[in-house]
């Protein structure tokens, strides 16, 4: 079975593509379940640019009570899209920052997500998702700053126990190739046993996003170094997402990603209901998957 559970419809501001586009663009692409992921910024820093949905074109505070329209929307076409083969659940992905977690706890406590999934995008104001912006951070800060003031957030958004998985490992990377060029693959090393013995303190799962692919990179985030460690630290819990933010990226590179994770040495992917893990593909070293 092909999943994708990483996909922002267009409640989240800089994606497009209704939740019906989605579903059945992963309908026809063959997919057997698919996970939304909308945008919940409430980082304060960002709130003028970030902390905003749209709900039926229109734009409101995140702040507004839009999720139980959400969770509807996803609800109808759940039951729509099961006869016709395909399993959507409802998921979240909420951008980690000290000052609102109790603001994030409220909400995962008051919402039936299947899935939560947490993610560090901003650095002191700046959005490490948005290419100028990412460069604007990092100029003046070595690889290995970065590096350590980003897991630093990583480790609190693991230790803090309200996220299923972490969102994109190295989004880092992503857009600052252009200035640290391979320096920047190496440059977690001086904090990476921290996150890997954060991870083993915890039951928190890892994605493979394959967004980086997209965007030039030559591997998925996590790189297979960093896959190897955090298997090899016990994650157990393993997503696939595509992070798509158009309908007709609904699957992309997931079979690729599965191969990858495969290679790393993890043999197993799952879904979620409820918060709670299931195996939905058992790999074997011979890549045979099953469901
Ligand atoms: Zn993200
Ligand atoms: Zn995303």
């Amino acid at each position: 079975m092909l999943l994708d559970y990483h996909l922002h419809p267009d409640y989240s501001i800089d994606a497009g593509g209704s939740m019906r586009e989605y579903a059945q663009a992963a309908l026809e692409k063959g997919l057997g379940e698919i996970c939304f992921t909308t945008h919940l910024d409430l980082v304060p820093e960002r709130m003028h640019l970030d902390g905003f949905v749209r709900i039926c074109g229109k734009f409101l505070s995140v702040n507004d009570r839009w999720i139980p329209h959400y969770l509807r929307e996803i609800e109808g076409l759940r039951k729509e899209y099961e006869e016709k083969g395909l399993v959507i659940k409802a998921g979240v992905e909420i951008d980690y920052h000290p000052k609102i977690v109790g603001e994030i706890r409220a909400i995962v406590e008051e919402y039936p997500f299947d899935y939560v999934l947490g993610a560090v995008h901003s650095l002191e104001g700046h959005s490490i998702a948005i290419p100028e912006d990412c460069r604007a951070f990092c100029r003046g800060r070595t690889a290995e700053e970065v590096c350590r003031q980003y897991f630093s957030l990583v480790i609190e958004a693991i230790q803090c126990g309200l996220f299923d998985t972490i969102a994109h490992l190295d989004l880092y990377k992503r857009f600052s190739y252009s200035i640290y060029g391979h320096a920047i693959e190496q440059a977690h090393l001086l904090v990476w046993e921290q996150v890997l013995s954060a991870f083993s303190s915890s039951n928190v799962g890892i994605e493979i996003n394959t967004g980086n692919w997209r965007k030039g990179l030559s591997q998925p985030s996590p790189s297979s170094d960093q896959l190897i460690d955090l298997i090899g630290a016990g994650v157990a819990t393993v997503t696939v997402g595509s992070d798509a933010h158009l309908p007709h990226l609904v699957g992309k590179d997931i079979t690729k990603a599965i191969e990858f994770a495969r290679k790393a040495g993890c043999l197993q992917i799952h879904t979620y209901s409820k918060r709670r893990p299931a195996v939905a593909l058992l790999l074997d070293k011979e890549h045979k998957a099953a469901e």
